[in-house]
């Protein structure tokens, strides 16, 4: 969770945002802003939308929705569609990661490369100048491993046995 002088100066960014945009500063606005930048790492609309079902206010899924594109566009957060779903993060200079996704169940882990982000920080770009990085990886998580695996041990056994059965079917089938 960012500190609290992070809180204001975010709230201050939205603020002046929704006045460049002639958007009302209504204190539903607020309380999306304050449950968004709460979260440390990736969260989707239901788990905004859950955490604000204890607000004062009614803020409905279409709400929260269009908020978000609105602090994306005021920088404060990012998105990212990871394998067809939708996940936001605050952004933060300080806690640039890579994405590593399973292509099996979707789960999306962080991790920390320091040595790749500061070889992505001090590239050069001809004529662009980069402002902050996102990395994807793409595989298959342990759980996935270990679950395809456990399949696949099964199947074998299946299959030996069906082998098995066969052989000795041919077998009776001979003795007749
Ligand atoms: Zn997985
Ligand atoms: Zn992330």
């Amino acid at each position: 969770m960012p500190d609290n002088s992070n809180k204001i100066v975010a709230l201050e960014k939205f603020n002046r945002f929704l006045e460049s945009k002639g958007c009302r500063k209504t204190p539903e606005r607020k309380a999306i802003l304050e449950a968004a930048i709460s979260i440390d790492g990736h969260f989707d609309v239901d788990i905004l939308y859950n955490m604000l079902l204890d607000s004062p206010y009614k803020v409905v899924k279409t709400t929260i929705y269009s908020n978000l594109e609105l602090l994306i566009e005021c920088g404060i957060l990012r998105k990212h569609i990871f394998t067809n779903h939708a996940e936001y993060e605050r952004i933060d200079a300080k806690n640039q990661h890579i994405h590593l996704i399973c292509n099996v169940c979707g789960k999306v882990k962080d991790a920390k490369d320091l040595e790749l982000m500061r070889y992505l920080k001090s590239k050069k770009f001809s004529a662009f100048n980069a402002e902050v990085f996102s990395m994807s990886v793409y595989g298959i998580c342990n759980n996935c491993a270990r679950k395809i695996k456990k399949q696949q041990k099964m199947e074998e056994i299946l299959k030996e046995t069906t082998v098995e059965k066969a052989k000795k079917e041919n077998k009776l089938k001979k003795n007749k």
